[in-house]
């Protein structure tokens, strides 16, 4: 069975005692959680993973250590391992300080950095060089959906950003399909909407790949999901799980997020 992720992506949101304080709540209603239902009665725990600003990386991981539901990751990472690249931090570095996972092509990167799709791919490969989880961000524009070239531009997003690795190297990987007009908008995807994309990367995988790995894939949905229309978003067959903004940034919205999948809600 592919993994269920609930992800939070903080953006560079938070000072460190409003850092600290989320992630805390969020660890005793996880903490309470796990002790009210047990975890064989529980459908499926979802794996969590927090996206923190760089820079409170190794605390918010402190605070994690040892627990096995809750990963911790970078919202970016250079496409270089090192060198001469003021104020940039490597895969290997974030590796290097416990964190798992990696946040690559996020569509504020896109739009706001000019990253395109051949640098995400270099960026992929550093981050599995360095044994991250790469969650790979694709999805289309308002314009592009009205264009009905949304099936289209999901499809180029992957094909150049992940599509040049092997099925090993694939199985690593997280995708996340985030529509740019839903991202921060408060105009989510409706749920068919939603199954119709996240059927379409797997029907790509598949095609690509093979039968097997599409079906090991976790597809994220992001853009709006909030603790109202989560479970209705997750009811879908081909989303297992969601990248969360702006609701990420309330403990007990993103908790129940997280419960929405679960299965114990
Ligand atoms: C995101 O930035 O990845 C995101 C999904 O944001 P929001 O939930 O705020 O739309």
């Amino acid at each position: 069975m592919r993994k269920k992720i609930v992800a939070g992506n903080w953006k560079m949101n938070l000072n460190f005692e409003e850092a600290k304080a989320l992630a805390g709540e969020l660890k005793v209603k996880l903490d309470h959680q796990r002790g009210v239902v047990p975890a064989h009665k529980a459908v499926s725990s979802p794996e969590v993973v927090l996206f923190p600003p760089y820079v409170y990386l190794t605390r918010i991981l402190d605070l994690f250590i040892n627990d096995e539901g809750v990963s911790v990751g970078a919202q970016n990472c250079h496409h270089e391992d090192h060198g001469a690249h003021t104020g940039e931090v490597s895969a290997p570095m974030i590796s290097s300080v416990g964190a798992t996972h990696v946040i690559i092509g996020h569509s504020e990167r896109r739009s706001q950095f000019g990253e395109d799709d051949e640098l995400l791919a270099q960026k992929v490969k550093q981050a599995l060089k360095s044994a991250l989880v790469p969650v790979f961000c694709c999805g289309e524009m308002l314009p592009e959906r009205e264009n009905g070239k949304h099936f289209q531009v999901v499809t180029d997003q992957l094909l150049r950003g992940l599509f040049w690795m092997d099925e090993v190297q694939l199985a690593k990987v997280v995708i996340a399909y985030e529509p740019v007009w839903a991202i921060g908008t408060g105009v989510t995807a409706s749920p068919g909407q939603a199954q119709e994309m996240h059927a379409h990367i797997r029907k790509l995988i598949g095609d690509t790949y093979s039968k097997g790995a599409a079906e090991r894939m976790s597809v994220l949905y992001g853009g709006s999901c909030n603790a109202k229309n989560a479970a209705e978003l997750f009811a879908n067959p081909d989303v297992d799980g969601g990248l969360i903004g702006g609701a990420s940034l309330k403990a007990a919205d993103f908790f129940q997020i997280i419960k929405s999948l679960d299965g114990s809600q």
